[in-house]
């Protein structure tokens, strides 16, 4: 089930949203369509999590702690989306409503905030499985059924892609393409 069509422009933004840099130059036009979701995105982040920019302070108001977080995860996460070969914009419009879910969820709770990127990570697993099917498929099992890689913990710090059935961890979540060998245009 390859469905990734523009696996290059979403690996664009997500080394632009690990902040990574070396942004690699003539992006697809096909970028445009999801720069725009993207931006949309972010400037809701600006009403809601940082408030209305005023006029006055002549600059960008510093991104809050919470945005930060979500920026990280929704950084991994795309990574991995990317590394499994995945990363359409349906798919990347998965990631955005997880993380709109979860700015809830922290703002409720602060606490939860070193959660997220696993959360978002299940979350987006669960939303795969409804609409196309388990990912990530397991790389370390060569023989059996074809199986879906876990996040551990469910919920805490320091998630990891493990495979319950070898009993292995895999990849840290937002490294799933080393486990998978290399990039996703390898
Ligand atoms: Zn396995």
């Amino acid at each position: 089930m390859e469905r990734v069509i523009d696996g290059a422009s979403v690996r664009t933004l997500a080394a632009r949203a690990a902040g990574a840099g070396g942004v690699p130059p003539g992006p697809p036009r096909s970028l445009a369509k999801i720069s725009f979701t993207l931006w949309v995105t972010s400037e809701r982040y600006f009403r809601l999590g940082v408030g209305v920019k005023s006029a006055h302070n002549g600059g960008m108001d510093p991104i809050s702690p919470l945005e930060q977080t979500l920026h990280a995860a929704r950084a991994l996460v795309l990574a991995d989306l990317v590394a499994g070969r995945v990363a359409d914009a349906d798919v990347v419009s998965l990631v955005e409503q997880s993380i709109t879910q979860r700015r809830w969820w922290v703002e409720q709770w602060p606490e939860g905030a070193q959660f997220v990127a696993g959360l978002v990570a299940q979350d987006v697993q669960d939303a795969l499985l409804e609409r196309y099917g388990r990912w990530p498929l397991c790389p370390v099992c060569g023989t059996g059924e074809p199986h879906a890689l876990d996040v551990e913990p469910e919920l805490g710090p320091d998630p990891h892609w493990v495979c319950t059935e070898a009993g292995v961890k895999v990849a840290a979540v937002g490294s799933l393409g080393e486990a998978l060998g290399g990039p996703a245009s390898s």
